[in-house]
């Protein structure tokens, strides 16, 4: 037998939660499978939404390149941009379209041979302050792509900073410091949590990530509850089971205490997986259908739960880690982090396993 420890990629899920984000709007979509597809693969995703996607965004041309090679035909944003002149060069031989987030981008624009045109999508900031030329600095850039004959100006696009908060006021004022402007291009501005909200009637390209996968970013809105699909279905299953006595310790640093008479499962698979480390006791694991929860730190290879209220729990039972029955949200907060960074976080040493 091999370690039971795997990740089930369900595909139609993908296609479904890419429909909603659709749905939600009549907008056009481009799903967002940077950092390798938020950690599902990223050709995979790309393959499995080949009918569909209106397009995808990936974080660098390195990502854009990749796509292209493996054959994804459909039109690929590079939400970062160029790095260097070389850059500009791979993009326009590929036909993958540019961010332009800074005038450097622009100065090595000059200096590269484009053998075909490209199509930019102006990033301005409005609020999130990371990448992006400042409004008021925007109708030079316009004016300057506008002039040079090798650049097709696409888009105007922003970020949001706050759309997944409950408390809407920064995410209000973002959009209607974009939405006030007069633009010569349609807009693209929602990334999932605004998709979620329900989207901005003056975009034309919308550009979901998170959700696309079945997670909710809003945290005032599950996943459950915004209609998504989990993709990934993150599995295991128990190695060994023992009893320990009222006042044992299990784990390093002897951080739990039976409180009663307990059966502990040990499950194959911790933060080498990259399970997170810092999920705290009471945790939820799936053990045989049963909700349980995790007991003790979390170790390499290896965590332990609390198997006592299921009797029929055995070696070999399986476990889910997140996935169908487990909410990944619910693990990413108990861990102090996010969906996103559990996905991305996954490490190559587990299989994954691709259903239709
Ligand atoms: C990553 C990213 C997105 C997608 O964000 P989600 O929260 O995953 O939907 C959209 N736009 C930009 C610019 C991004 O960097």
């Amino acid at each position: 037998m091999t370690r039971p420890t795997r990740a089930l990629l369900k595909w139609s899920n993908l296609r479904h939660n890419y429909r909603k984000a659709r749905e939600a709007t009549s907008h056009e979509a481009y799903a967002v499978i940077k950092s390798d597809g938020y950690g599902h693969g990223m050709v995979a995703c790309a393959n499995a939404l080949s009918g569909e996607a209106d397009g995808f965004a990936v974080a660098c041309v390195d990502e854009a390149v990749k796509l292209r090679n493996a054959g994804i035909r459909q039109p690929v944003l590079v939400l970062e941009g160029a790095y260097d002149a070389e850059e500009w060069e791979q993009a326009s031989e590929h036909h993958i379209q540019l961010a332009v987030h800074h005038p450097q981008q622009l100065k090595d624009r000059a200096e590269a041979q484009l053998s075909d045109d490209v199509a930019v999508w102006l990033k301005v900031s409005s609020g999130m302050n990371r990448l992006g030329v400042k409004l008021e600095d925007a109708p030079e850039m316009i004016a300057r792509i506008r002039n040079d004959r090798g650049l097709i100006l696409r888009h105007v696009m922003s970020h949001f900073a706050t759309s997944d908060e409950a408390d809407t006021s920064f995410y209000e004022e973002q959009k209607q410091r974009m939405i006030s402007h007069a633009w010569p291009v349609p807009l693209s501005l929602s990334n999932s949590a605004s998709v979620i909200r329900g989207g901005v009637a003056e975009e034309k390209v919308m550009r979901p990530g998170i959700m696309l996968y079945g997670s909710s970013p809003c945290e005032d809105i599950s996943a459950l509850e915004a209609g998504l699909k989990p993709v990934m279905t993150l599995q295991s299953a128990l190695i060994s089971v023992h009893n320990v006595k009222a006042g044992d310790t299990v784990g390093y640093g002897c951080t739990w205490t039976a409180p009663r008479d307990s059966r502990i499962g040990v499950v194959a698979i911790g933060y080498g997986d990259g399970y997170p480390r810092h999920a705290p006791t009471g945790t939820p694991v799936n053990v045989a259908g049963q909700s349980c929860s995790l007991v003790g730190r979390v170790s390499m290879d290896m965590l332990t739960v609390d198997i006592t209220d299921v009797p029929e729990a055995t070696i070999g039972s399986p476990v889910e880690l997140w996935g169908e029955l487990v909410d990944v949200d619910e693990v990413a907060r108990l861990a102090g982090t996010i969906s996103y960074e559990l996905y991305c976080r996954l490490t190559q040493r587990v299989p994954r396993i691709n259903l239709q």
